[in-house]
């Protein structure tokens, strides 16, 4: 069995050495210069510097967890984020320790009381559903958290009204019904010994893997009503693409929408701020800035920090822009379904991935989805 694969992500690298240690030969294309997509890391002065966001590994699976352990050691780290209320900093998801700091203390105290009495110790709560709760006390602190955390963050970093974008959006970061201050709060959060560059390198050092960086499939690979066609010959190999689908079939239903982002990387004298990730929910035009030298190695602190400013920015096609985020709302997957409709005509081509499925999902979810890919076109293999 032969598979070409489209990027080398998560996705399409976690899917090329599957493939590959099942006895296929894979052919692995990318477009950018380097293999890690997303999560490639560069060192600068001692810290693992992530050149297109910070990128934190954490999930509560543990077969993800054991395949790439084969390719790295890790070391414990639970990452945590504060947000930036004019100068106040709270910790971010907003918590009870969070709520002492924005109220006076015996409404803080009430309002505690109440909270943990409507929902219980411990509870993450979608700010959603916690604006629709019977207490107007409750309703009015969910307001509050509502305005200074989430709509004006997700409204620079969506470009959209909040109204517009599907709720599970900001589902991913609920309020804690606690003063638990982990960003995240999975069974296994672990960073790679020597970056995630390092990872990948390993992973995709196979025999039966082939890659060509630098190169963008859509140079070799069409399809069409016809076909699919490699280096101008119908391809009866697996194809697996991890890119953006819309691209792929020249917009033949109209453009998907994705956010992008500009980085604006600094060295400062260290330390530069309180947390490893500063969130401006209420005020700048960047999003978050984060500090590398606080979460990427473990090292001796040292005289600067790599830091790096986050502003979103409309993915325009065409112009040299990297699609970083799907925009997921009702309208948009529709879209979506168009595309992957069209394509499912053919048994032998897969989309995977972030871009590949349209969808707002974590590495270890990227990694879960290529082994279960590979998985299943092993055992339908015939050859
Ligand atoms: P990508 O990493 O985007 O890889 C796709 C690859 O395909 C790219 O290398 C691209 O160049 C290549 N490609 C596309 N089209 C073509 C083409 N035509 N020809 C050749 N190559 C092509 N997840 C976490 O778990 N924790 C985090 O802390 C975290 N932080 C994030 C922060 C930011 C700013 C962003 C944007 C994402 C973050 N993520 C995080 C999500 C994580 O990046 C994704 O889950 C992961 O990158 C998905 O892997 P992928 O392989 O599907 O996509
Ligand atoms: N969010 C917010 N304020 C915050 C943090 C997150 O409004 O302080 C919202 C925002 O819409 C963001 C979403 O929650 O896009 C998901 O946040 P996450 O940290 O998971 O975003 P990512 O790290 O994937 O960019």
């Amino acid at each position: 069995m032969k598979a070409i694969i489209i990027g080398a992500g998560f996705s399409g690298a976690a899917c090329a050495r599957r493939l590959a240690e099942q006895g296929c030969d894979v052919l692995l294309l990318e477009r950018s210069a380097h293999i890690g997509g997303n999560a490639y890391d560069e060192k600068k002065n001692g810290a693992f510097v992530h050149r297109y966001g910070p990128h934190i590994f954490h999930t509560n699976n543990e077969q993800v967890v054991k395949f790439l352990s084969r390719f790295t050691e890790w070391f414990p780290y639970e990452h945590r984020v504060l947000a930036d209320l004019h100068g106040v900093f709270v910790p971010v998801p907003f918590n009870l320790d969070s709520l002492h700091k924005t109220f006076p203390e015996d409404k803080a105290a009430k309002l505690e009381a109440v909270l943990l009495r409507e929902y219980g110790e411990g509870k993450k709560v979608p700010i959603l559903e916690l604006r629709k709760n019977p207490d107007a006390d409750v309703r009015a602190f969910a307001d509050f958290v509502f305005e200074n955390i989430f709509r004006f963050y997700t409204e620079k970093q969506w470009g959209r009204k909040i109204e517009q974008l599907d709720p599970s959006i900001m589902q991913r970061v609920p309020v804690y019904v606690s003063r638990e201050d982990r960003y995240f709060t999975d069974t296994f959060q672990l960073q790679p010994k020597d970056g995630f560059t390092a990872l990948f390198e390993r992973m995709l050092d196979h025999p039966n893997i082939r890659i060509v960086t630098g190169t963008d499939a859509l140079t070799r690979l069409r399809v069409g009503e016809d076909g699919v066609f490699f280096d101008g010959a119908p391809c009866t190999d697996e194809v697996i693409f991890t890119g953006q689908a819309d691209e792929l079939l020249g917009y033949r239903f109209g453009k998907l929408p994705y956010r992008s982002l500009r980085f604006e990387f600094k060295t400062v004298p260290a330390p530069f701020q309180p947390a490893a990730v500063v969130n401006y929910t209420v005020s700048e035009a960047y999003t978050r800035i984060s500090e590398f030298d606080k979460f990427t190695v473990e090292r001796p602190a040292g005289d600067t920090s790599e830091i790096v400013y986050e502003y979103p920015q409309e993915y325009e096609a065409g112009k040299g822009m990297i699609a970083y985020y799907p925009v997921v709302n009702e309208e948009n997957l529709a879209l979506y379904e168009k595309y992957r409709a069209f394509l499912a005509r053919f048994p032998h081509f897969h989309l995977l991935g972030r871009l590949g499925n349209y969808r707002y999902i974590n590495m270890d979810a990227a990694v879960a989805d290529a082994l279960a890919l590979a998985d299943r076109l092993t055992a339908d293999r015939e050859d």
